[in-house]
């Protein structure tokens, strides 16, 4: 039987390289040879366990990190593609055509909410962008022409959490599909478990760990990962993002401990949260009772790995965060720096990078203001000299 727990799921996928190597060879071929004609013709048509036509199509190491990720997430299959963004605009664009919507959270990675709002129109794909924790809202927004219903599970940057299990059923109940991205909460939350019909990953993030590849992933059912290699028709086939098989061997092999890393981000982050509160500065964590969808989060969770390892906290004024996030950056607290899931810390602004895209009205509707500063909490062995550092920068910067 499958196990509940992600770690276990991914760990039972043991591999025998064909060498006898713990770890799969990788095969360093853009493509393949075929011992007979017919097989090849064969392969056009459909796939065939086993063999492989073309590294753009697929090819071994890509598969393995997809069937990890797959294990992971706890779906049938799943494809690895060259970023995150690769994954979001192949599967929008495999589920959606030209007259099709999509419902989508209104606070959403600043790369996506482009996508949707500026790119997307241009092939007729329209989308209404509500608040994903209100389900009146959603549901007042779906028409006969609603494909999909898209979320983060956890969002940039604002961390509101989306209720899975409610979404899927409002999207199952209207014919539509649930997508979430879950760059924010790998291990944490496994969204297909609770009724996503797709799982997208960042694996530029918390995936990979270690900020030296871009890349993605897209989790679901067999039918619909097939249809993304389609020869004829599929969007990973066709548009192209592969993954270069070398960078997919060295994030299978980070993934290998991303169930510890996030353990460990997690405890560093409710740690650096709560010494915010303390404090006195205004702060957002999934963890704390006083975020609006703690008791929810709870309910999502797989156990032991914790609340996450991002902490936003508000400084009041966009002069005050640059100054808190240079004077962090000067005592050693980690780096000034955009993505996240690094095993340092790092910061940034979001309403002056990840998330500029969005127009600042809206940005201020949503209440992502200039003063706010996103901390991907780091690996850190001694969080609380961390914090007396951060401290000084607060205390120095608000004089
Ligand atoms: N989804 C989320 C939640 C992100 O934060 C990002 C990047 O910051 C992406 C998707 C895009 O991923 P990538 O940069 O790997 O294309």
């Amino acid at each position: 039987m499958q196990s509940q727990d992600p770690a276990m799921r991914l760990q039972d996928l043991q591999y025998f390289g064909e060498f006898g190597g713990v770890n799969p060879s990788i095969e360093d071929s853009a493509t393949y040879t075929f011992l007979n004609a017919d097989k090849m013709e064969e392969m056009f048509e459909k796939e065939m366990a086993g063999c492989y036509l073309y590294s753009r199509h697929w090819n071994p190491m890509n598969r393995y990190l997809s069937d990890a990720l797959a294990a992971m997430e706890g779906t049938e299959a799943a494809q690895v593609t060259a970023s995150g963004m690769a994954a979001i605009s192949a599967t929008l664009m495999q589920l959606c055509g030209n007259g099709d919507e999509i419902i989508c959270g209104r606070m959403v990675y600043g790369g996506t909410y482009a996508l949707l709002k500026n790119f997307l129109p241009r092939f007729g794909i329209t989308t209404h962008f509500v608040d994903i924790t209100n389900p009146d809202k959603i549901r007042a927004a779906i028409t006969p022409r609603t494909k999909i219903i898209y979320c983060e599970t956890v969002s940039n940057p604002l961390l509101e959490v989306a209720n899975i299990p409610a979404l899927a059923q409002l999207a199952h109940e209207n014919g539509l599909q649930l997508v979430v991205d879950n760059t924010f909460a790998p291990m944490l939350v496994s969204p297909a478990q609770l009724g996503a019909d797709v799982v997208i990953h960042s694996l530029t993030k918390y995936i990979n760990g270690t900020s030296d590849t871009v890349a993605g992933v897209i989790c679901g059912r067999k039918a619909f990962i097939n249809n993304l290699s389609d020869v004829n028709f599929g969007a990973t086939m066709l548009l192209g993002p592969v993954m270069d098989s070398m960078r997919s061997a060295s994030v299978l092999k980070n993934l290998r401990s991303l169930h510890v890393r996030m353990k460990q981000h997690s405890h560093n982050a409710a740690y650096l949260a709560q010494s915010f509160v303390d404090m006195g500065v205004r702060t957002i964590y999934p963890g704390l009772a006083t975020h609006p969808q703690h008791r929810l989060f709870g309910t999502l969770l797989n156990p032991g790995y914790g609340y996450g390892g991002m902490v936003v906290i508000d400084m009041g004024t966009k002069q005050a965060a640059y100054d808190l996030m240079e004077a962090m950056q000067e005592e050693k607290v980690g780096y000034l720096a955009v993505s996240l899931g690094f095993f340092r810390t790092l910061f940034s602004s979001p309403g002056s990078s990840t998330s500029s895209e969005i127009p600042e009205a809206e940005r201020i509707q949503m209440g992502l203001t200039d003063g706010l500063v996103r901390i991907s909490v780091g690996l850190d062995n001694d969080m609380e000299e961390i914090f007396r550092r951060i401290a000084r920068c607060v205390e120095a910067v608000t004089i």
